[in-house]
């Protein structure tokens, strides 16, 4: 460790942009953590949305997204408009909305945010019930690459899937939107050398590191070995994040488990923050 000083906390401290975070309105968030606790995946943050930005940029953060998901129709444009209100108190926010595809005015909605000033969309299939490729979400898409915008997208089959995740539904969309500015989670996991070939396809795509490489009993966070040299290779395409609050171990462990894979200074000026702040224009 002494060869390498960049494996230490002061040479990320403060520069963190973590893509991968959630916040809800604070009761909607106790009833995820319930949930989350009925399978021991005990969470170690817990606050209100506030206190626990604040506890990020304790961590190290500097600026971090603000992903959540409307589990039913009817609910999407309040909890927008939570992250609009949340978003301009906390500066360090970048906000992105959400929708639920049997609502009737996405595309509207989608153009009223994206005007705000928010980064992008976020979807989860596995609580929303419907896959990326779904034909009722393309006016969304369409108004989200209009405004140069990014989708942050939980298609892949880790931890676990519902048949509607996996590579095959995120090949449909790319071939409909090849230049759609995209952030698959989890780094496509578990179809990771999938989702790897396709970064040489779509110059817009990106992964972001979250949960993977972390030590942990609560699932399967394991990348194969013999595509760690590729994590290198295609490091101007990574981004970093964390899944924070939602997480069941120490922040700290989301860093640590990439400085594990020893790789060199600028690998980690990439991910941690330096691909973040070109691709969303923070400085
Ligand atoms: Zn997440």
């Amino acid at each position: 460790m002494e060869s390498k000083p960049y494996l230490k906390k002061p040479y990320w401290d403060g520069k963190i942009i973590d893509i991968h975070c959630h916040f809800f309105p604070h009761p909607l968030f106790k009833a995820i953590w319930n949930y989350f606790e009925k399978f021991d995946w005990n969470i170690v943050y817990k606050g209100t949305p506030e206190q626990l930005s604040n506890e990020l940029e304790k961590l190290g953060v500097k600026c971090h997204s603000l992903l959540n998901y409307a589990h039913k129709p009817g609910i999407a444009k309040d909890m927008n408009q939570w992250t609009e209100e949340f978003a301009k108190k906390n500066q360090s926010t970048l906000p992105f909305f959400t929708i639920h595809p049997e609502d009737q005015d996405n595309k509207l909605m989608a153009r009223e945010f994206l005007e705000k000033g928010f980064t992008g969309l976020k979807l989860q299939p596995l609580v929303q019930n419907f896959h990326v490729a779904d034909e009722r979400v393309t006016p969304v898409y369409e108004e989200i690459i209009k405004h140069g915008a990014w989708t942050l997208l939980h298609t892949g089959t880790a931890p676990y899937s519902n048949g509607l995740v996996g590579v095959q539904y995120f090949r449909k969309l790319m071939k409909r939107f090849p230049d759609l500015k995209v952030i698959v989670a989890h780094m496509g996991g578990y179809e990771f050398h999938e989702f790897f070939e396709l970064l040489e396809k779509y110059p817009n795509m990106r992964l972001d590191t979250t949960m993977i490489f972390t030590d942990t009993d609560v699932f399967d966070t394991s990348f194969p070995k013999e595509m760690i040299d590729l994590v290198e290779k295609y490091s101007d395409k990574v981004l970093f994040g964390s899944d924070f609050p939602n997480i069941p171990y120490e922040y700290e462990e989301s860093i640590n488990g990439l400085l594990r894979l020893q790789f060199e200074q600028k690998v980690y000026e990439k991910i941690f923050y330096k691909n973040a702040e070109r691709d969303f224009n923070i400085d």
